[in-house]
């Protein structure tokens, strides 16, 4: 592991006592458009200073939460990158903690979902992220959903707020059966009874911070428009809080961004932590 010097606020408990655990993963290897996510995790860490300690929706306080940032992984290349996210992730696991990945590239999710066993991945992300190969690499982050569905069967995966893919992707996803909901629908719909007939009772929650209109979230590699708002993931935390069992956020790209991109990303972390605890 590499000593960042910033951790997460609040994350004052030691590894062995902690009930989540916080890695970053600062890697932007295959990024296809802008770079930047590898200064992701740092920016988000600064960005949690900003907030109060006491989540006043919540009625919690975190100082009252035992969690632990184990700061970034060294990830020079993708094959470090996705063996140090496997191992690590497996070592939260083991120790029966709640893992928090904070990207990077969309391109951590497969290694970190692979050590869950049986799971439901919800992806919540502007893009299908389904192709077999991009620029002649499979583990691209724009392969991400397709490596998910390899490692937990493609009937349990649902990715939400989709907007854009190619024409291939379209028709890979409908060969293979895999879920997903336009994010006009997710509008239409309401986020909130999506979820309800959600029937998984283990669910890893994969946010790409480009699944929101760029509005809210500007900084990030691949901006969508037409997009859903904070409201929305906030919402969809909540709702399952009582089933997620590991959250990863990505694709935030600080070169890109006002601040308020971080700045949303270490709240969502901060949202998730106070309302899975709740249900504990
Ligand atoms: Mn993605
Ligand atoms: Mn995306």
């Amino acid at each position: 592991m590499e000593s960042d010097k910033i951790l997460f606020a609040d994350a004052e408990s030691s590894f062995d006592y902690a009930e989540f655990a916080i890695l970053g993963v600062p890697f932007e290897g295959t990024t296809s458009f802008r770079k930047g996510t590898r200064l992701a995790p740092t920016s988000i860490r600064k960005e949690s200073y900003n907030f109060e300690t006491y989540l006043f929706d919540h009625g919690t306080d975190l100082e009252d939460v035992a969690f632990h940032d184990m700061g970034n992984i060294k990830c020079e290349g993708l094959e470090e990158m996705m063996g140090g996210v496997g191992d690590e992730v497996g070592r939260i696991l083991q120790e029966k903690k709640f893992p928090i990945i904070v990207g990077g590239e969309h391109s951590l999710t497969p290694p970190a979902v692979s050590k869950f066993g049986k799971v439901g991945v919800l992806i919540l992300d502007a893009h299908l992220d389904f192709r077999n190969k991009y620029l002649n690499e499979s583990n691209s982050h724009a392969c991400s959903a397709r490596r998910v569905a390899e490692h937990v069967g493609v009937g349990n995966v649902l990715i939400l707020g989709v907007r854009s893919m190619e024409k291939q992707e379209r028709e890979d996803a409908h060969d293979l059966g895999l879920r997903y909901i336009h994010a006009n629908r997710v509008r239409e719909l309401g986020i909130k009874r999506i979820l309800k007939d959600l029937l998984w009772n283990r669910i890893y929650l994969s946010l790409d911070m480009d699944f929101l209109d760029p509005a809210y979230a500007p900084g990030v590699g691949n901006p969508e428009p037409f997009g859903l708002s904070p409201l929305d993931v906030k919402d969809c935390i909540n709702v399952l809080a009582g089933k997620l069992v590991g959250f990863d956020v990505c694709e935030v790209s600080p070169p890109f961004d006002s601040g308020n991109t971080s700045s949303l990303a270490a709240r969502f972390v901060r949202e998730l932590i106070a309302s899975v605890w709740n249900t504990r």
